[in-house]
């Protein structure tokens, strides 16, 4: 990290990720945000800082929290966002829609192994 603008030390990262992700709540982020993006003016200062896991920090991208969700709800998409438990239910979801059986999915998985082992 050489933007000494962005740069966040290891303990106050340590200390903004004991804690829930800011936007969609889910547990374990591993992102710490500027809440008011650096390229808006944000600082570094703690008050700025919070955890976001990386599904929501990947589309928060450089927007303020009230433009992150303004965009969200003009594209349809709810507010909170759904974060990475949101994408694992909906992937869970699909598999058990898909009709295919617990069994048939260890095999393609064990086939996916053995795929990459050879
Ligand atoms: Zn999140």
């Amino acid at each position: 990290m050489t933007d000494p603008l962005r740069y966040i030390p290891a303990r106050v990262r340590r200390q903004v990720l004991d804690a829930n992700c800011a936007y969609c709540g889910g547990p374990f982020p591993t992102e710490v945000d500027h809440v008011i993006p650096v390229a808006q003016g944000g600082s570094g200062d703690l008050s700025n800082l919070a955890a976001a896991c990386e599904p929501c920090n990947r589309e928060k991208l450089d927007f303020t929290p009230a433009e992150w969700r303004a965009w969200r709800e003009s594209e349809g998409l709810p507010w909170p966002p759904p974060g990475r438990i949101g994408y694992i239910r909906e992937a869970v979801q699909q598999v058990l829609d898909s009709g295919v059986s617990p069994s048939d999915l260890a095999e393609a998985a064990a086939a996916y192994a053995r795929r990459d082992a050879s």
